[in-house]
């Protein structure tokens, strides 16, 4: 053999090992239920190619350079939105390398980033895995493995000129997740942790079924031109609370179980408890339904408050699901995602709902958007305990629900009634 050719040979059998077929054996972090995250063997089963860390779910990509900037001329001059979210790409990174010790045919990762990554890749896995069989959406949805952007730089250059850090993000605008450096974070990294981790995930998955995957979501760019834009300022609360809710619901799948507050591990207390799930006494009141529904998205969301109305339904969410156990919170979870995009004449999902709300986003509001999740509830208990926790902790009228919901249901008695609108 010519003798470059067996360099040819030598360079490709260094750069490829291991390269084990999936499933693939190796050590992540794994939460434990002492609360801290230690070395567990686990199976990627999806993984085409464990050293850059890519396969059906994912593709992990390093180094890149991201920035968001209003006064960009290569933004501003974009024709189409695709061209607008590569234009924000200013440096599109390159594959990682990930780098593991074998032992006893179980790879370890041999330096802290191959763990980060690792177990990230992990965790988006079940998450993947969780919208696949309890959200029953169809392998051919999901599309090509999702690119991850691995400690990019990351500027919102309209908010500041620093690049991002100690935050995981899913970032329409360029289709992707981001994984950003640490810097003063003291807790368990986010990329480590299964429930955030799904908890972006759900965003993709929302964007894709409701917004139809788009960049720039139509209705998002469309409402919040005016004035009061009540109908972004609801899909973006939408969008949190559901996915805090999945979130929830991953975790009923990892060996620690349920786990109501899984951002504590990460956060403080502080921002964890007002996450919590299993937090009982959440209510709309009357100032934060007057955000909701005359502020603009830039006020709504400045303030953080899809947040605050997110939780108010997760917690809802929550406890209508807890009455009959895990498997009463699947039936759930899987009617949330069938709730997402449905063109079923006479039952649309929210995304045919933004459709044909899109010329008044008045018309897309708590009770018609509600209206739509519950008619995608086929079990009666469950349908009727989804309307008394909505019609209590969301302040709907009864009333207001009456075609959609059982007449049993008038709403349970934690949270005060408000007075109409
Ligand atoms: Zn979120």
């Amino acid at each position: 053999m010519h003798r470059t050719l067996i360099v040819a040979a030598l360079a490709s059998l260094a750069a490829c090992a291991p390269e084990p077929e999936a499933p693939v054996r190796v050590s992540a972090l794994v939460l434990t239920n002492s609360g801290t995250y230690v070395p567990q063997e686990v199976q990627l089963t999806t993984v085409t190619n464990v050293v850059s860390m890519e396969g059906v779910v994912a593709k992990l990509v390093g180094g890149a350079r991201i920035r968001s900037d209003s006064q960009d001329p290569e933004l501003i001059n974009a024709p189409t939105e695709e061209a607008f979210g590569n234009a924000m790409i200013k440096g599109g990174g390159r594959d990682v390398t990930a780098s593991f010790i074998t032992h006893d045919g179980v790879l370890w990762p041999a330096d802290f980033h191959t763990w980060n990554m690792v177990t990230a890749y992990y965790n988006f896995e079940k998450a993947f895995d969780y919208f696949r069989t309890v959200g029953n959406i169809p392998l051919a949805d999901f599309g090509d493995p999702i690119t991850v952007y691995y400690f990019p730089e990351f500027i919102l250059a309209d908010t500041s000129g620093e690049a991002l850090k100690d935050n995981a993000l899913y970032f329409p605008p360029v289709q992707a997740f981001m994984v950003l450096p640490f810097d003063e974070l003291q807790r368990a990294p986010l990329a480590i942790n299964a429930g955030i981790m799904a908890h972006e995930y759900s965003h993709l998955i929302f964007n894709k079924k409701v917004y139809g995957g788009r960049r720039l979501p139509e209705a998002l760019i469309q409402w919040s031109g005016f004035a009061a834009s009540p109908g972004a300022n609801l899909l973006k609360s939408l969008d949190e609370g559901l996915a805090d809710y999945h979130g929830f619901g991953t975790t009923c799948d990892s060996p620690t179980g349920c786990d109501t507050r899984f951002l504590r591990t990460s956060f403080d207390d502080k921002f964890s408890n007002d996450r919590d799930l299993a937090k009982s006494d959440r209510c709309m009141d009357v100032f934060l339904r007057t955000s909701l529904n005359q502020d603009n998205l830039s006020t709504f969301g400045g303030a953080g408050r899809e947040y605050v109305v997110g939780s108010i339904l997760a917690s809802a969410l929550y406890q209508a699901g807890q009455a009959g156990g895990l498997a009463q919170h699947k039936t759930l979870q899987r009617a949330l995602v069938s709730a997402y995009s449905d063109t079923t004449p006479n039952n649309p999902g929210l995304a045919q709902l933004v459709n044909l709300t899109l010329g008044d986003q008045t018309n897309f509001n708590l009770i018609s958007a509600s209206a739509v999740i519950i008619n995608h509830i086929t079990d009666l208990p469950l349908k009727t305990a989804v309307c008394n926790e909505f019609i209590d902790h969301l302040a709907i009228p009864a009333s207001a629900l009456s075609t959609v919901c059982p007449p049993s249901a008038q709403g349970g008695n934690t949270c005060p009634r408000l007075p109409n609108p």
